[in-house]
């Protein structure tokens, strides 16, 4: 059966879905299931990511890389050591051929740390990743082949968090990549692309997410399914309430809602690229295919139907940053001075609220990051806007409901502040959108927090049977 390209399904598996032979075997029978599925993306088994950042420490002797490369290596020999030893053999070398590049590159980053080095080892998890899939697959009879997404991903020099050139990357995929996946099956690997020199970069952690979607986008794909080890996306984080549940439909704002307050199955930035082009995406567990997943569709839901309230998202260790200056007492420009200091800092603000000589506001972290983003000479420079004063609040929390219509909804505050009403909210956000309501609070509560607001929201049912 002859597939058009727009009937391609990009699909994504996830560092626990290619962890080990078996897990391989099991992505390798929801794929040959799919005649549509013309492109893999994969993740590095599992752990390998968070071993290889621990290699890119300069601060390591030679000695103390030894243990960390030798646990890569055994997550790694645990898969190649079960391959047959004639199928694949180019990939085999290839693979071994890594490992050593791998000693080295640790080698010489130990001695001294380069941006671009750094991102050269950290990409060997997808490259070894990507050829173990194809090995799996050519050894169970499946045509395949694999391709080095570095050929077609193309990026700045930003090293660790590199940005993603969309016309370049669409211009090489229609070149190099389309065509092969018209022969058959193509695995490349998430995470990593290259610079117009040819260099290695990586997207930032959680990048294959991204990769997968960009690539969806750029040969317009029919479907993205995200394979991942939880059958889809919950109303709350399950490992901090136990009833949360698998929600079965998103529209994608709401998806694009709870990607970035928090919610981490999928990476913030997947969505963007699959909203561009309308493609669904399907988050499903490759451990449990048969569980319904979460479907991510490009229509709103129909509000009559659709609940209130869709799921909460908890962010922890933000921090808030208060400017007071008198001089901005019926002045103009001066909220415009420091979004451009801020904005010339790369860095954006993610949620503010102002009064009349004070504006309050928190920066975009990538995820639940503890990374220190104002930093003294941010700080410095702002103190020269004006006479102002800074006051910065530590190890707070952001919890957001996502829903709809939150914005036209009378008595959806007082739903929630009611079971707010022993914690103190230390800022709130409303108004701006129709999908969410987000407040600060202290780190200590957000898990009672959660967890009352999960019960109003999401366990009426089981209230009501309590109560009767
Ligand atoms: N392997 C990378 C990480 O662990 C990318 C990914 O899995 O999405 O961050
Ligand atoms: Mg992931």
């Amino acid at each position: 059966m002859r597939i058009s390209t727009n009937q391609y399904w990009v699909t994504k598996f996830g560092g626990t879905s290619v962890a080990t032979y078996a897990a391989i075997t099991r992505c390798i029978n929801l794929v040959t299931n799919h005649p549509n599925v013309r492109l893999i993306v994969v993740s590095a088994p599992a752990g390998v990511t968070n071993l290889l950042i621990k290699l890119c420490q300069s601060s390591l002797s030679q000695i103390e890389l030894i243990p960390i490369l030798d646990e890569v290596k055994t997550k790694i020999h645990a898969i190649l050591d079960l391959l047959k030893p004639d199928t694949a053999e180019h990939l085999h070398a290839e693979i071994r051929q890594l490992i050593k590049d791998m000693n080295r590159l640790a080698l010489s980053l130990s001695i001294t740390y380069n941006a671009a080095l750094a991102d050269e080892l950290l990409s060997c998890g997808e490259r070894i990743s990507a050829r173990l899939f194809t090995s799996v697959l050519l050894e169970q009879g499946v045509p395949a082949d694999h391709l080095d997404a570095r050929c077609v991903i193309k990026t700045n020099a930003s090293f660790g968090k590199a940005e993603v050139l969309i016309p370049e990357t669409t211009q090489q995929v229609a070149k190099l990549l389309l065509p092969k996946c018209a022969q058959h099956m193509i695995v490349t690997e998430g995470f990593i692309g290259s610079t117009a020199d040819d260099k290695t970069t990586t997207l930032g952690r959680g990048g294959s997410d991204y990769s997968a979607a960009l690539l969806a986008e750029a040969i317009n794909a029919e479907i993205l399914q995200i394979w991942t080890d939880v059958p889809g996306i919950y109303t709350v984080d399950p490992n901090l309430v136990k009833q949360a549940k698998v929600i079965k439909n998103l529209c994608f704002t709401e998806a694009a809602e709870l990607a970035r307050f928090g919610a981490k199955v999928l990476h913030p930035a997947t969505v963007w690229p699959a909203i561009r082009k309308r493609i669904p995406i399907f988050v499903g567990s490759s451990f449990n295919p048969e569980a319904h997943g979460t479907w991510v569709c490009p229509t709103p839901p129909n509000h009559e139907e659709v609940e209130l309230v869709r799921a909460i998202a908890l962010r922890r260790h933000q921090s808030l940053l208060t400017i007071h200056s008198l001089e901005m007492l019926e002045a103009h420009g001066f909220l415009a001075k420091i979004f451009t200091l801020l904005a010339k800092h790369k860095l954006s603000i993610d949620i503010v609220t102002t009064s009349e000589v004070s504006v309050a506001l928190t920066l975009n972290h990538a995820g639940n990051c503890r990374e220190e983003l104002l930093t003294s000479e941010i700080l410095n420079e702002l103190q020269t806007i004006g006479n102002i004063s800074l006051s910065i609040d530590r190890n707070l929390s952001l919890v957001t409901l996502v829903g709809n219509q939150l914005h036209r909804t009378a008595g959806i505050c007082q739903r929630i502040f009611n079971q707010l009403r022993h914690f103190n909210i230390r800022l709130i956000c409303h108004g701006a959108s129709a999908h969410n309501f987000c407040f600060l609070v202290d780190d200590d509560h957000a898990d009672e927090i959660i967890k009352v607001l999960h019960a109003e929201f999401f366990e009426n049912d089981h209230k009501l049977q309590e109560s009767i």
